[in-house]
């Protein structure tokens, strides 16, 4: 974040942080509505539609739909019908003024309204050492915590295609990058992405089993896939491999969640416990995660967010 980077001067009506099929119906509804709609999205690879190899159940698709080229459609749409889609990660927000303030590494946007669409593919720490070194070491965000690594060496850790969007982020800063991804064979198109680069190793089919240090983190433990354990000497490890929590962290408390890290809202509105702010999408964490609950949340969250403008 830069924190010396003042609120745009003219702000929207509405910004919407993620860009799944809930952020984008959002954007679609919102922009068509003549508001004023910028949508900040991490990384189109990294949401769960992105993983949907085949989709059956979304009406208008009788011969099934990817879920990369779906999401394609709603993004052109959304586009077209004049939202300002940017590939940001939001990393703060400030729900407490009547112009709302979002944060990314390279801005502070301001806004009427927002809406929540961050989706449910956050993490909960699960390697050794992950959760202890937290903000010493281990991060989730390259963008974020890349220049804290000049010089040093990091480690990349999860599937190759979200890996090497996050390696550019990166290898300004790093002395050496080590890419670790489980999959054990990239195609050579992936390959030749990495092929030969200065300051990068690829290591497949292997895994981080450990993290360790003292204060901060000063190495891994990975298992590479043929029953080895290798030590490697790293400052900083960054991971994206997915789960199933709600994306929230960037959020720091300013809407109420439950226990699970859901957002809560009224589900006749989408309203969150702040004025002007709404959710949809997996992030509210419905009984059902499907494209077509994403979408029509989206859509009630943009209405909701209109009406409040008026
Ligand atoms: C493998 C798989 C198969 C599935 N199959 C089906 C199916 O057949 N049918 C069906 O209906 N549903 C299916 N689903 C579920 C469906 O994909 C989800 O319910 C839907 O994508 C949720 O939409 P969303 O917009 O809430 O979240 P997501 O699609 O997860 O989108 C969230 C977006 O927010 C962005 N983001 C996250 N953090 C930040 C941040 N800090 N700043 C900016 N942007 C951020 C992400 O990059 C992402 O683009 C499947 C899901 C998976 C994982």
């Amino acid at each position: 974040m830069n924190p010396g980077k003042k609120p745009n001067e003219h702000p929207y009506d509405v910004i919407i942080m993620g860009g799944g099929p809930a952020g984008l119906s959002a954007a679609i509804y919102a922009s068509r509505a003549g508001m004023r709609t910028l949508v900040l999205d991490k990384n189109p690879d990294a949401g769960a539609l992105s993983y949907a190899e085949r989709i059956e159940n979304y009406p208008g698709f009788p011969d099934s739909v990817s879920g990369p080229y779906l999401l394609s459609l709603f993004d052109k749409q959304a586009r077209t019908l004049g939202a300002e889609i940017v590939q940001q990660q939001v990393m703060g927000v400030n729900f407490k003024t009547p112009l709302k303030e979002v944060m990314t590494p390279d801005n502070t946007y301001s806004a009427r309204t927002v809406i929540i669409a961050t989706g449910s593919m956050g993490r909960n720490p699960t390697i050794p050492g992950e959760k202890k070194f937290l903000g010493k070491g281990v991060s989730y965000c390259a963008t974020c915590d890349a220049p804290f690594f000049r010089d040093r060496h990091v480690a990349l850790y999860g599937e190759f295609k979200n890996i090497v969007h996050e390696l550019e982020h990166i290898r300004n800063f790093a002395e050496k990058v080590y890419l670790i991804t489980p999959e054990k064979e990239l195609g050579s198109r992936q390959n030749k992405v990495v092929d030969g680069v200065r300051k990068v190793s690829l290591l497949t089919d292997s895994n981080i089993k450990k993290i360790i240090g003292d204060e901060v983190v000063k190495g891994i433990i990975i298992d590479d896939g043929k029953g080895n354990e290798i030590s490697i000497d790293v400052s900083g490890v960054f991971i994206f491999i997915h789960g199933r929590m709600p994306v929230v962290d960037y959020l720091f408390h300013a809407v109420e969640t439950n226990k699970d890290g859901c957002v809560k809202v009224n589900k006749a509105d989408m309203s969150t416990s702040s004025k002007g702010v709404y959710a949809a999408g997996d992030v509210t964490c419905s009984q059902t995660r499907q494209v077509i609950l994403a979408v029509a949340e989206g859509c009630m969250a943009a209405l909701s967010a209109q009406r409040f403008t008026q």
